[in-house]
């Protein structure tokens, strides 16, 4: 398949002629763990730049302030999901949803990032002007109702990869029979109170993995039904490295020790997931025989039809999912959901499950660049068509960055890569008197392939919003952190990229308030 041109979609165009509020060097948009991190790199490695974050939220955190299903947790390490320049200290590996919004808020709070975010404000669409070589930002404020305009150099997009407003829930036959409470995890009620109820939980990615443990413990018994298994390792909650590691060094230094260790056993797990499927396959599946009953039906209820690392592996802190299994607080059951039934769900099997509650732990609704709309000169960019350029630029589009994490581990690895890569380009724009930078096509010769190459359904349903990857670098997505490390930090910055001069200042809109 060669590399799909940029195809114009039908969409509204920014008011590029609207009075502009403001002028940034640099606009952030979204305050969740990326954003916040990319305000830190800006502040050390770019100090004279002027920015601002816009979030469309009340709050800080994103993800981590969104979601607050019992339980909520990491499902990779903290010590590798933590900023590379603020380690984890704390002695559990995985961290639940309160600390790891602490941890953002606390980072935004120290470095006076917080002063930079306005709240309420969600970036609706962003138009490129060459002839003045600035975004201008439509930002539409949910607190006054207003429609506001921004300009920036740079436009720099921290928007994580889903909608809020919706998580993905399969049409299920029935679904308004049911005489109990449905819950979408996305959107916990906060009076739901599950205690002695008996709940089914849809789903077997790592929220549920997560879910079925944390109200084992509350409710009378919780059934996870799911079509087909994923893999399910167990991993101790403190690292006994960590604890050596910490009677030598500094809590700080010792996260850092272990940042650097678990970034290595995460790359070596999937380098041998890749290499050695088979040999990974047995590895998990033996571990998941040793916590369950001589009995119990592996082959059925944790045996995946795909190989470890087609899809997410999910992460069981001391094997909690499997304690409960064996304590008889929680069941598994494998099979096709026929409909939902007044007391419950049933089958295809025939079999009826009971519930007072039933949560769609059914996964997410992606979304590229929070749901912006962009035009370079008046025309209409389509993402889904665009190739990527080193993973976190669009060819064609010029001055405008975003972050996509790792999906094989710590999204932060990435993302701080990334940050730091975008402020050695807005360095080295400075040190030439580069107005602007864009990414060129690759060869259109060369194939192109999906952004992600995973074959979870989230991803698959994902296919068509998220940009394309070329067949070899700068174009080519890597998800292999020594390999990114060594481009990000190192590699040319002129690769693969047109810049231009300064724009003489007489082009500048009078309407911009430097
Ligand atoms: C339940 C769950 C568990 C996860 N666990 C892990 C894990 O253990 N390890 C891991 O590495 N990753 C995990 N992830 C991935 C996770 O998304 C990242 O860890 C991280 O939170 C991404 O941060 P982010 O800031 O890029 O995106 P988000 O946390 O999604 O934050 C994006 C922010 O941008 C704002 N925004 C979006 N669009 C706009 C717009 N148009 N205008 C203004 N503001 C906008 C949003 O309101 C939000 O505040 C998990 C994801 C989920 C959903």
């Amino acid at each position: 398949m060669g590399v799909r041109r940029l195809r114009a979609p039908a969409i509204t165009v920014v008011n590029v002629s609207a009075p502009v509020a403001e002028y940034f060097d640099v606009l952030i948009v979204g305050a969740g763990l990326s954003g916040v991190g990319a305000a830190a790199h800006l502040q050390n490695e770019c100090p004279t730049k002027t920015f601002a974050i816009v979030e469309a939220r009340a709050a800080s955190g994103g993800t981590w302030d969104l979601f607050r299903y019992p339980g909520i947790r990491s499902d990779s390490d903290m010590y590798t999901m933590a900023y590379a320049f603020k380690p984890w200290t704390n002695e559990q590996s995985f961290g639940d949803g309160d600390s790891i919004r602490n941890y953002i808020r606390d980072t935004a709070r120290d470095r006076g990032i917080d002063d930079k975010i306005r709240y309420h404000s969600r970036v609706r669409r962003a138009a490129w002007s060459s002839a003045e070589a600035r975004w201008t930002v439509e930002i539409e404020r949910a607190d006054t109702g207003i429609t506001e305009y921004l300009a920036c150099r740079f436009l720099f997009g921290n928007t994580g990869y889903y909608r809020y407003d919706a998580g993905y829930t399969p049409e299920f036959a029935g679904r308004d029979s049911f005489g109990g409470r449905i819950v979408h995890p996305q959107h916990w009620p906060e009076d739901l109170d599950c205690t002695d109820k008996k709940v089914v939980v849809i789903g077997s990615g790592a929220t549920a993995v997560t879910l079925v443990p944390a109200l084992a413990d509350q409710v009378g018994h919780v059934t996870m039904v799911q079509r087909s298994p994923s893999y399910i390792a167990s991993l101790p909650n403190t690292d006994p490295i960590g604890a050596v590691l910490r009677r030598r060094l500094s809590a700080k230094n010792a996260g850092r020790a272990l940042r650097i260790k678990n970034m290595l056993f995460a790359w070596l797990i999937f380098q041998v997931s890749r290499h050695a499927p088979q040999f990974m396959k047995g590895l998990l599946l033996k571990g998941v025989a040793a916590q369950l009953p001589d009995d119990y039906d592996i082959g059925t209820h944790f045996t995946p039809r795909y190989l470890p690392w087609d899809q997410r592996l999910c992460f069981a802190p001391e094997g909690d999912l499997f304690t409960a299994i064996r304590e008889g607080k929680a069941s598994v059951v494998t099979g096709q959901i026929d409909s939902f039934v007044p007391s419950g769900l049933r089958l295809q099997s025939g079999e009826v499950l009971e519930a007072d509650v039933i949560v769609t732990a059914t996964g997410l609704t992606m979304q590229m660049l929070g749901g912006m709309a962009l035009e370079v000169d008046g025309r209409p960019i389509d993402v889904g068509r665009a190739v990527t350029y080193k993973s976190l630029m669009l060819c064609g589009v010029p001055n405008l960055a975003f972050i996509f994490g790792y999906t094989n581990s710590s999204w932060t690895l990435k993302s701080d890569l990334a940050d730091r890569y975008v402020c050695r380009l807005l360095n080295y724009m400075d040190a030439h008197g580069y107005a602007a930078c864009t990414p060129v096509e690759p060869d259109p010769a060369l194939p192109t392939a999906p952004y992600l190459d995973l074959t979870a359904g989230y991803v698959q349903r994902a296919a068509g919003l998220f940009p394309l990857q070329g067949a070899e670098a700068p174009w080519r997505v890597r998800h292999n952190y020594p390999v990114d490390y060594l481009m990000y930090r190192y590699g040319h910055v002129d690769d693969g990229v047109a810049f231009s001069r300064r724009v003489p200042d007489r082009a500048v809109s009078p309407s911009v308030a430097v």
